[in-house]
């Protein structure tokens, strides 16, 4: 087989057991890899109805297809039943821990299992090693990646790992390499619940390429397509990253301010001080992934701050949105010094900026005080609150704990009427982008298998802007506010998407509109493969999502968006924008060839996809 190493393992936590299994090749040429593949392990090897924190519940880390291979970064998928949800849960962090993992021999790995004390794996050259992390359990996530290379005496190993929060379950928690976190849907609180504090990873083994010249002709004709490419992303995402995308989607209403209450530039008019260059003024290290030819990230250093010094990677649009306009803070160093505070206990910056938001429209609407909140006065605007406040969330100790698992279950255990004001689907707290004024995010909020997740509708999202991206030319124009019309485009979005996760690529990479995936994956597998298999894997991928959900029981039907979003747009360049996100879902499930009511797949579905098997595993 090419492409790939044709085997994954499994870990068996509880009792301590290492497995190989080979794939064959068609499990690989139907789900490519990453997301997918992870998708058909879990649904063929997970017990059904597993408690998302217990032994039976699995988590996969897996990678892509074109993992190692230095095309557009080197991304993997965390799979799992989440916690948030009970359904199907995945979540994906760049870096450069997917190249070791692939290099080390294997194509993922997957945990059962409860140790009876805290463990790492170590990956190394085709060995796997669970090793005592009684020593770092306890540690924040830098300090647990430089004590495993320290432990390992290898400077080069790649750590992946939890920090507090995870350890404590926290549903907010994220599982973060080199400062970027695989923050969505609760995975963090799995690896907790199991006593798995990382997964190292070291290895220099390279899967066989196919056609290895047609495949370095390929890659360097791309790379070259990025220098030269005149997209307007490209540049802002070199010298920037998504920070200067602050401005633009505040001036156009698409970012929410104080809890989605506002819209618009009037409602937050010191929003530059949260973009592009006030960010990047900090900046002592531009990075990216590895084999990323376009490096959006960087490490920041603030020598004076009211916290003292400050060293951390930059923050994203996501965290200085929800943690900024949406608590009505302009305080660009206390964001940092959040953001840190995040990546080093093992937070989701979207998840924990939406539930302080939801505390401080709590503590305005007089449901608390500072007796609830340890003394800490939660009102709008105060940087110095946010950050006491994102400590406590990271240590789940006082008010802390009351938020910690996000802004469904804190209004759960405060109650007054604070349900209205959490924001949130299913548990998931909505990401920086209101859905009324980013049509194609409203569709992947409504109809993806994981819901409210920015990073499930990213294609549908760029179509809707009018940005040139990868494969654009086949998808129709039409009116994304149209519940009928817009269907289609979203369920061709939505197959594209999957692919393009499965590849293991970066979802930056649609954006120099030059990519020859169809191409690569040709000379890497030897396949004859097409544009037309490609959608159809994609659409198998997205269908495996929603028969997870539906085996286990989650009512898809139930899900809602805050009616604070089905009301129309209060204000802002999208003022009275009202969307009919039911009759949008039951015609995007309908497009998918699910039941528009229930959510679930179609027999005719499951067959026409190869998936005949599932047929009946599910009522
Ligand atoms: S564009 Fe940014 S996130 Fe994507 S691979 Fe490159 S550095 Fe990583």
């Amino acid at each position: 087989m090419y492409g790939f190493n044709g085997k994954v393992l499994f870990v068996d936590l509880t009792t301590g057991s290492i497995k190989e299994e080979s794939l064959p090749e068609k499990t690989y040429r139907q789900f490519v890899g990453g997301q997918g593949l992870g998708a058909r392990i879990l649904y063929g090897h997970m017990k059904p109805k597993a408690d998302p924190l217990g032994p039976d519940n699995m988590i996969g880390f897996v990678t892509g297809l074109l993992t190692g291979f230095n095309v557009h970064g080197a991304r993997f998928q965390i799979v799992a039943k989440s916690p948030v949800t009970g359904g199907w849960g995945d979540a994906n962090i760049g870096g450069s821990f997917a190249a070791e993992l692939k290099g080390a021999g294997y194509d993922g790995v997957f945990f059962t299992g409860i140790s009876p004390k805290p463990v790492y794996l170590f990956l190394d050259e085709g060995k796997a090693e669970l090793r005592d992390a009684s020593a770092i359990w306890g540690s924040d996530t830098v300090m647990t990646e430089s004590g495993i290379r320290d432990e390992l005496g290898d400077k080069r190993i790649k750590v992946t790992c939890i920090g507090p929060a995870g350890e404590k379950q926290s549903l907010l928690a994220a599982i973060i390499h080199e400062g970027c976190a695989a923050a969505r849907d609760g995975l963090a609180s799995v690896m907790g619940s199991k006593r798995l504090k990382a997964v190292a990873a070291r290895g220099n083994k390279k899967a066989p390429l196919a056609q290895p010249e047609q495949f370095s002709t390929l890659r360097k004709q791309y790379l070259q397509s990025v220098k030269e490419t005149d997209h307007p992303f490209v540049p802002m995402f070199k010298q920037w990253g998504t920070c200067s995308f602050v401005s633009p989607h505040v001036t156009s209403g698409g970012s929410p301010v104080k809890n989605f209450q506002l819209h618009g530039e009037e409602s937050f008019p010191t929003h530059g001080k949260l973009n592009g260059d006030e960010v990047t003024k900090y900046q002592v290290k531009k990075h990216g992934c590895l084999g990323c030819p376009m490096g959006c990230k960087g490490w920041l250093k603030v020598e004076d701050s009211p916290y003292g010094v400050i060293e951390g990677t930059k923050p994203e649009y996501e965290t200085l949105i929800m943690m900024g306009s949406n608590c009505l803070i302009d305080d660009v160093v206390s964001i940092i010094k959040a953001n840190d505070l995040c990546n080093r206990y093992g937070l989701d910056t979207i998840g924990v900026g939406a539930s302080i938001a939801f505390a401080m429209e709590c503590w305005e609407r007089g449901v608390i005080s500072e007796k609830d909140t340890d003394g800490i006065k939660l009102n709008w605007g105060d940087a110095e609150a946010m950050v006491k406040m994102v400590e406590k969330i990271g240590k789940r100790e006082g008010f802390g704990a009351v938020l910690a698992d996000g802004p469904q279950k804190a209004a759960s255990r405060l109650g007054q009427g604070s349900e209205e004001w959490a924001i949130h689907t299913a548990g998931t707290s909505l990401p920086a982008h209101d859905p009324r004024q980013k049509l194609g995010h409203a569709w992947g909020y409504v109809c993806d298998p994981s819901p409210s997740r920015h990073t499930c509708s990213t294609f549908i999202q760029w179509h809707a802007m009018g940005a040139p991206f990868w494969s654009a030319d086949i998808i129709p124009q039409s009116d994304l506010t149209d519940a009928g019309a817009g269907a289609s485009v979203w369920a061709l979005c939505s197959d594209l998407e999957r692919l393009w996760w499965a590849a293991g690529l970066c979802e930056f990479g649609i954006c120099p509109d030059s990519m020859p995936l169809i191409e690569l994956i040709t000379a890497a597998t030897g396949w004859d493969f097409t544009l037309e298999e490609g959608l159809k894997a994609g659409r198998r991928i997205q269908t495996l999502r929603q028969a997870f959900n539906i085996r286990e029981g989650v009512s898809t039907d139930g899900w809602r968006l805050p009616k604070r979003l089905e009301a129309a747009m209060p204000d802002g360049p999208a003022k009275d924008t009202k969307l009919d996100f039911k009759a949008m879902k039951e015609n995007g499930y309908r497009a998918l060839g699910w039941d528009p009511k229930t959510g679930k797949p179609l027999d005719s579905s499951l067959e026409g996809l190869e998936l005949k098997e599932l047929v009946g595993t599910y009522s």
